[in-house]
């Protein structure tokens, strides 16, 4: 028996959901085919948009997690596509956030964090959330307090604070900020 390539495709997404990452071989095993035709299924893939290869294996791209609702790990809030931050860890395994305050928290909490997605708030697309910017504590409390929202441009992001306020962040000293305040109470 073998997989059409629609198949394969569908078939592979379907591991990665599960599985959060998967190597070549894996699939490759899992499909029956060989591992040529696993590279020229994930290039065309990756061309769609549908995955990204990392270090020898695959992983889904933010466009299809993005897409799954599940509560947040850190505070149970369902979690909108608008604010959603995924950390990814080494083991393939991927924790959910409603928005950039649990996801950093999440994250620099966890060992073995390994990249993070989080949704730029302006546009909606995913972004990494190492290169992404962040404004801390604007009036606009969207999810929690004090809010953090991800901007994938710092354009973007100055254009939001000139109208709601806050401060612009990298990813470090948002981390940063959240711990200090935790330790003032
Ligand atoms: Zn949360
Ligand atoms: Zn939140």
């Amino acid at each position: 028996m073998s997989y059409s390539a629609i198949d394969r495709e569908n078939k592979i997404i379907e591991v990665l959901q599960k599985k959060g990452s998967a190597s070549i071989q894996e699939l490759a095993e899992i499909l029956k085919v060989s591992t040529m035709t696993i590279h020229r299924d994930l290039n065309k893939m990756e061309h769609a948009g549908y995955i990204q290869k990392k270090h020898g294996g695959v992983i889904l791209a933010g466009k299809l997690t993005a897409a799954n609702k599940h509560a947040c790990a850190m505070c149970n809030k369902p979690v909108s596509e608008r604010t959603i931050f995924i950390v990814q860890f080494e083991n393939g395994e991927q924790k959910r956030a409603c928005c950039a305050h649990c996801g950093l928290m999440i994250q620099s909490q966890s060992k073995g964090a390994w990249q993070s997605l989080t949704a730029d708030y302006l546009h909606g697309h995913v972004v990494s959330a190492n290169h992404a910017i962040y404004i801390f504590g604007s009036d606009l409390n969207v999810c929690c307090v004090p809010s953090i929202l991800s901007f994938g441009s710092r354009q973007d992001a100055d254009k939001f604070q000139k109208g709601f306020g806050g401060s612009l962040v990298t990813m470090e000293a948002a981390i940063h900020r959240l711990h200090g305040m935790m330790h003032t109470h």
